[in-house]
């Protein structure tokens, strides 16, 4: 039987659990491996090209970090992420080098802006998306209604905007501001992603994101010139040519404090859940969280217990009596 799902929020989170329940109720995700997958069906769908193969390129700041490589790469655990190192990875000159460098497997980027962008299209098309801000007083969660119409589930994916949420704000949702620059180059090469602190990433006709800083408990997105400086500084360890920086961004990530996601349903109101805490790697984890997710809501199947809301109960206890 078809549902009626309200999804609050647009972003990774919100697409990702829309996708989930629109694909659910295709069966088409049954054979998908995740991440690469999701996206490039996106692109099917839209011909919007989102999800780009890259070899990244991890430039060693020390002896001792090209020892630990050399140690992991033969072990099970590691094989199948780092590539053995080479005599061409030792003496690799395409960026600053003075204790060789190591590639990462089967790596790859997904690009945030087509990827919203193509996928609010391929969900329009399936399901509506109203452009809204979400006011909490017209939800009413006995009812699961919002603006008085009725629906089967309601999953808010505010991102760092869940404090203010009267359900679920007591979720310890935290914020981690990050800035990042593009930049243009004639020079620095755009064949790898360079990465040494700091990751050089090329977004074509020689453009790079130069990313990105960490400031824990912050959630204004000022741009701030220690941000700048900082990547600047960051990007000389990889490289000494010259750089233009055409653009200066920030945006909060979704953290938590055991670097979890939080997903669940409410305690009380059992038709209101939260999928939310992506974190850091959220475009990683976000395609198969969302179809855990979505089988936990349509079919009631066990979500990981690392995931789950219930561990933050004795905190949900706390401030209820407060
Ligand atoms: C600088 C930076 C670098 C990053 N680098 C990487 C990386 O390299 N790899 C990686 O995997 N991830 C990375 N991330 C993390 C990734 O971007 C996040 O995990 C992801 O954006 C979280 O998605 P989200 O949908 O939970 O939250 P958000 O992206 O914050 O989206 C939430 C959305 O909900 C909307 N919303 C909130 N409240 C309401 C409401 N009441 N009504 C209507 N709409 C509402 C907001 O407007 C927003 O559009 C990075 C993030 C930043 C900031």
């Amino acid at each position: 039987m078809k549902k009626e799902i309200l999804i609050v929020g647009a972003g990774l989170a919100g697409i990702s659990v829309a996708m989930q329940f629109i694909q659910n109720h295709w069966r088409l995700d049954e054979f998908l491996p995740f991440a690469e997958n999701f996206s490039n069906q996106i692109t099917l769908n839209t011909a919007i090209p989102i999800y780009h193969p890259i070899t990244i390129r991890r430039m060693f700041s020390s002896a001792h970090e090209k020892t630990m490589w050399l140690e992991k790469q033969n072990l099970e655990k590691f094989n199948s992420y780092l590539e053995p190192l080479t005599i061409e990875d030792d003496h690799y000159k395409l960026a600053k080098n003075e204790f060789g460098s190591g590639r990462i497997k089967g790596s790859s980027f997904v690009n945030p802006i087509p990827f919203l962008k193509a996928s609010k299209q391929w969900i329009s098309e399936h399901g509506t998306i109203i452009y809204e801000n979400a006011d909490y007083s017209d939800f009413n969660p006995e009812e699961s209604t919002y603006k008085g119409k009725k629906y089967d589930e309601i999953v808010f994916c505010e991102g760092s905007n869940n404090d203010l949420n009267p359900w679920f704000g007591y979720l310890p949702v935290e914020h981690t501001k990050g800035e990042v620059l593009t930049i243009s180059s004639e020079k620095i090469t755009e064949n790898e992603s360079l990465n040494r602190k700091c990751f050089l990433l090329p977004v074509g006709n020689k453009t790079f994101k130069l990313g990105a800083t960490y400031v824990w408990h912050t959630n204004n997105t000022v741009l701030t010139e220690e941000g700048k400086n900082d990547l600047i500084e960051k990007a000389g360890l990889l490289t000494s040519f010259p750089f233009e920086i055409t653009e200066h961004k920030a945006g909060i990530r979704p953290t938590s404090p055991d670097r979890r996601p939080i997903v669940g349903r409410h305690h009380i109101f059992k038709k209101f859940s939260i999928f939310n805490g992506l974190g850091t790697k959220g475009y990683l984890i976000a395609p198969k969280l969302a179809e855990e997710f979505v089988h936990f809501i349509l079919y009631d199947t066990e979500m990981d217990k690392e995931v789950k809301l219930e561990r933050f109960d004795k905190l949900r206890n706390l401030q209820e009596k407060k």
